[in-house]
């Protein structure tokens, strides 16, 4: 039985980025009927004593369990994606990870306009992500529920949803303002 993740900021404290509105659908229905379904489909199963993470990569390996990993893949990623987003403004990478960043993409600025062209290239529902591979960082774009940690693309450092309910109030079919948003005012690194 998985219990809400706490956010870790009022609901109001992503404003004007963000608004509460926004975040108050994206957290109290969105995430909650996620993981409201997963709890539901566990149940009595041999998925119910298993860690989130363990659920996620067992699932996507079991066709028969789609509604488990898509659930499961959902409320990680949710997750993630409130870990990524700060109600300090955007802050900087640490001394290490801005060295990788240069190394990986040339500069911060190219960081972020790679992240944005992928992130607006996605199509339909999905997430992009930062990601550490073999000691070198990677965007990638996944679709619905996927995942790095279930298509084994790495390990996260960052994310962001992308499904339109994550922006449709503030910014309804602008997806490109609300990753210029997060990348320059939200980003929690
Ligand atoms: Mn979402």
């Amino acid at each position: 039985m998985f219990t809400m993740k706490e956010l870790p900021f009022e609901l109001s404290a992503l404003e004007p980025y963000m608004s509460a509105r926004t975040l108050d659908f994206h957290y109290n229905k969105h995430y909650k009927t996620y993981l409201d379904n997963l709890n539901k489909l566990i149940k009595d199963t041999d998925y119910a004593n298993k860690t989130l993470e363990a659920i996620v990569k067992d699932s996507y390996r079991a066709p028969e369990h789609r509604s488990i990993y898509n659930n499961a893949g959902q409320v990680w990623n949710h997750q993630f994606f409130w870990n990524s987003l700060s109600s300090h403004g955007a802050n900087e990478p640490s001394i290490k990870l801005q060295k990788q960043i240069e190394e990986s993409f040339g500069s911060y600025d190219n960081f972020k306009s790679e992240f944005k062209t992928k992130a607006l290239g996605l199509f339909g529902s999905g997430w992009c992500w930062l990601v550490q591979k073999d000691g070198k960082l990677e965007i990638v774009t996944t679709s619905n529920a996927d995942n790095p940690i279930s298509l084994d693309l790495g390990l996260p450092v960052i994310c962001i949803d992308v499904w339109e309910h994550a922006y449709y109030l503030d910014y309804q079919n602008r997806r490109s303002d609300f990753i210029d948003i997060f990348l320059n005012h939200l980003i929690k690194w």
